[in-house]
């Protein structure tokens, strides 16, 4: 039987997934994870997520034990790993997403497609739903990613048949990956916990989600943004959940089914853009501003980053941030205020506040992350007022 390689990297389930659905269709799995070093101790790594990154691993090898497959697990880097476990295996080759949070990881890719062809070895990459590889106008975007969301899930495989003799690493822990916890709950990582999360949304806040959702202290979001950063569970799933959920009559409810697509489609969006224009992780969108120069002051820096400004809001923002990693406590309207105050009123550089901000999400997300930043900062529009 042949088999083939299936490399998770942030999409880390099995349910509406291209590239194991396709593998298992065409015979046996193998199932691989990577840990990188350069990604685990990269600047942006916030502890907590790796945290999660964890115990989504371990729920994504029980789904694949539950039919008959097993997560392997490798360490080291991904050029030099993957062309050795095809030989290792004999597998015909690697399914993997495409992904493009990083400017590392997009180079690390290119070496890897280098060192393989070299090799005469093979490796596919899917389309992940939402993204497409041609440079569109914004609105031809949003049709494409409507229609992508409607095509519907992929089904789920029932087996996941890995061939004998295929060995790997157990999950390591925090520490053994060199980190120490930094105190924060980390919530459950399932597809099974995202799904729960999306119910109990739809059942309790999305009366509320739409006229609530930029309430500091409101709590009525989802919490699904870990889920989706590590692709626990895809978009493409909660937009369906979210699409059929019946209102019941209920304006308020369909009105915040609404909102909370466009949100989604939003999240997508940022990585769409990363994927054509990957400079916007080091710099701003009109380089201009960078070069104007910004301001730096270390004691307003630090004040700011453990809540001592004196403004109530956003020393609150900076105590929640370090002490919960944003989940669900931190929504999009505190963190639009905290950040705003660092690059406007203090006058820094934005890159100072999305570093601080991606080493304590728990759902931090470079392409998100960096470009809300870069938009709070007002840099993403190009509007100068010259003399007075
Ligand atoms: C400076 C700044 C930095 C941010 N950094 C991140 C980040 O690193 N990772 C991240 O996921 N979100 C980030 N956001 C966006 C937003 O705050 C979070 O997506 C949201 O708070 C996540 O909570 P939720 O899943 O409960 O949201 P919900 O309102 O339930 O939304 C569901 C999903 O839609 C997407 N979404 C919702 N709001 C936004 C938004 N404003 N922009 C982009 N996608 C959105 C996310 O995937 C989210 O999980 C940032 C916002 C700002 C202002």
């Amino acid at each position: 039987m042949s088999h083939t390689i299936v490399w998770f990297r942030r999409d880390l389930r099995i349910a509406d997934h291209a590239p194991i659905y396709r593998a298992a269709l065409r015979g046996g799995v193998i199932p691989v994870f990577i840990f990188d070093r350069s990604l685990l101790h990269h600047p942006e790594t916030a502890v907590a997520r790796v945290a999660f990154l964890l115990e989504a691993l371990k729920a994504l090898d029980q789904e694949l034990r539950d039919r008959g497959g097993r997560l392997i697990i490798r360490f080291g880097d991904p050029v030099d790993v993957l062309p050795k476990l095809i030989r290792e295996t004999q597998a015909e080759g690697i399914y993997a997403y495409l992904d493009f949070e990083r400017i590392y990881g997009r180079v690390r890719d290119a070496q890897l497609n280098q060192a393989l062809a070299e090799q005469g070895l093979k490796i596919r990459w899917f389309e992940p739903a939402g993204t497409t590889a041609d440079l569109i106008p914004y609105p031809d975007y949003r049709a494409l990613w409507y229609s992508q969301m409607e095509s519907g899930v992929l089904p789920t495989p029932s087996r996941i048949d890995l061939p004998d003799g295929v060995s790997g690493e157990p999950l390591p822990t925090l520490a053994e990956l060199g980190h120490l916890p930094d105190g924060k709950p980390i919530p459950p990582a399932s597809i099974h916990a995202a799904r729960q999360l999306l119910q109990d949304f739809l059942a309790e806040k999305s009366d509320r989600y739409y006229w609530q959702l930029s309430y500091p202290s409101a709590e009525a979001t989802t919490g699904l943004s870990p889920h989706i950063k590590f692709g626990v569970i895809s978009v493409r799933e909660c937009y369906m959940t979210a699409k059929a959920h019946d209102p019941q009559g209920n304006w308020k409810v369909a009105r915040s089914q609404q909102q909370l697509i466009a949100r989604m489609r939003w999240g997508s969006g940022f990585a769409q853009r990363f994927r054509y224009m990957p400079q916007l992780e080091v710099r701003s969108l009109y380089s201009v501003f960078d070069e104007d120069g910004w301001g730096f002051d270390e004691e307003l820096y630090q004040a700011w980053q453990e809540g001592y400004t004196g403004f109530p809001i956003v020393d609150a923002a900076a105590r929640c941030l370090k002490a919960t990693g944003g989940w669900l406590a931190l929504n999009f309207r505190s963190r639009a205020l905290y950040s705003s105050f660092l690059s406007n009123l203090l006058g820094m550089d934005w890159r100072y506040g999305a570093l601080h901000f991606m080493r304590h999400l728990i759902d931090g997300d470079c392409p998100i992350d960096h470009y809300q930043w870069a938009m709070q900062a007002g840099v993403t529009h190009c509007i100068r007022v010259v003399g007075k």
